[in-house]
């Protein structure tokens, strides 16, 4: 058994945010994952309000504005008609939009942000059953020769994803349900009237169609827009009345829907952060935003000398927005004749209300609650205004 310092499971998003917040304050954690290469997927395609302001004081934030897209709100169709909009100016926030980014590029920006401050992500490293990590007692593999290593940390931060070793191995409830129906995701090439600065919902009779502009900062000038087309269909890309592909579909994935939270966030020396400890359907993008939300907070406690609180600060604000989108999804999904009716006439009327848009709007930027511990940036010095180029246009 060798002593090592604090450690990370997990190089994903969450992981590596924590990285970086922990060594601004000088606690340099090592950072092990399984996997050679880094994820090449786009999963998560919207960064967040919230997770701007977490970001900017490292200066991760000017670089995720300079590969993204800015999303100003979203539109709500049925039938061939726009029923609501919801636009994030409306937040009157130093950061009033999405920034649609792929979640490969924003990992990209974290890994060149730990190289720069010296924190090496070490691959290949798996962690396998540990039957005394609650003790900070981690048993690790070498993949590739297949050596095994124990070693003692002061902590252990699980951000080891939604199939956690770490979670298992210490035998934290996971409760929560997941749901039948797959959802089906393609990202592509289309050619479309939608706007490319909104995401639009589109309400149909038997289900619903997400269609949003996926960015990745590598785009070259005249080439197609590539659009992520989620929908609880087997087929999405078969209900694009209004847009064709113009291209092959560059990422296909069929996944079920999960609602769960870890019953405790911290089990001795171990504490969850990211899909290790929630899962949630994607309507709201709070996925690998909380994530990012729980490795800050994780990181200023550290720093405190109080990770003793981490559960309480956590568990209450992850479950509070894990049933509110679950409420949200249940809505927008319409999987049954009665929910559909009810969705079909209640939503164009509720998104007239200031208040049930604010709602909203809250929810999906991440500012739908305060973080405890953390102080904005003065609004002194906004970001500069960006011209708008906006169409209504209409699917
Ligand atoms: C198909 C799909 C679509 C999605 N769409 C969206 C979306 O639109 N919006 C959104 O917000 N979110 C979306 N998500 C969710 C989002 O991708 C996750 O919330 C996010 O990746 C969570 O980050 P994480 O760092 O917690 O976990 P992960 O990204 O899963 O990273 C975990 C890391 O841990 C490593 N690891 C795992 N086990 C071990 C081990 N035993 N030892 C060492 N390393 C290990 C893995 O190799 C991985 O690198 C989507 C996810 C999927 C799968």
């Amino acid at each position: 058994m060798t002593h090592s310092p604090p450690l990370i499971i997990g190089a994903g998003p969450v992981g590596m945010a924590a990285a970086s917040f922990l060594s601004r304050y000088d606690i340099v954690p090592r950072i092990v994952d399984k996997r050679a290469e880094p994820s090449k997927f786009s999963k998560a395609l919207a960064v967040n309000p919230r997770t701007l302001e977490l970001f900017e004081a490292s200066g991760i934030t000017d670089k995720l504005l300079a590969l993204g897209r800015k999303i100003h709100g979203t539109t709500i169709h049925r039938n061939g008609r726009i029923v609501a909009e919801v636009d994030f100016e409306a937040l009157e926030h130093r950061f009033p939009f999405m920034l649609a980014l792929s979640q490969a590029a924003t990992e990209r920006v974290l890994r060149e942000d730990l190289a720069e401050r010296g924190i090496e992500i070490e691959r290949q490293i798996e962690l396998v059953d540990s039957p005394n990590l609650t003790e900070g007692n981690a048993e690790l593999v070498h993949v590739e020769t297949q050596a095994n290593e124990s070693v003692a940390a002061p902590w252990i931060l699980a951000s080891d994803g939604a199939h956690s070793l770490a979670r298992k191995s210490v035998h934290v409830p996971f409760p929560g349900d997941t749901y039948d129906r797959a959802w089906v995701l393609d990202d592509i090439p289309l050619a479309t009237d939608f706007a490319p600065d909104r995401a639009h919902i589109k309400l149909q009779d038997d289900g619903f169609l997400f269609m949003m502009p996926i960015h990745t900062g590598e785009e070259k000038p005249g080439e197609p827009t590539v659009w992520r087309v989620m929908g609880n269909y087997p087929e999405p890309l078969g209900q694009l009345s209004e847009s064709n592909p113009v291209g092959e579909s560059q990422w296909n994935s069929s996944f079920h829907i999960a609602h769960r939270l870890v019953e405790s966030m911290n089990v001795g020396k171990v504490y969850f952060a990211g899909d290790a400890a929630h899962l949630h359907s994607p309507v709201g993008a709070r996925g690998m935003n909380l994530g990012i939300e729980d490795a800050w907070v994780f990181a200023e406690l550290a720093k405190r000398d109080e990770l003793s609180l981490y559960h309480q600060q956590r568990w209450p604000i992850d479950n509070a927005i894990i049933q509110r989108i679950r409420t949200m999804t249940g809505f927008v999904k319409g999987e049954s004749f009665i929910k559909r009716t009810l969705r079909n006439l209640l939503a164009p009327k509720l998104l007239h209300w200031k208040g049930v848009r604010e709602a909203m709007l809250r929810t999906v930027s991440g500012l739908d609650h305060p973080v405890p511990l953390f102080q904005p940036a003065p609004e002194e010095s906004p970001t500069e205004p960006q011209p708008r180029t906006r169409r209504r246009n209409r699917g």
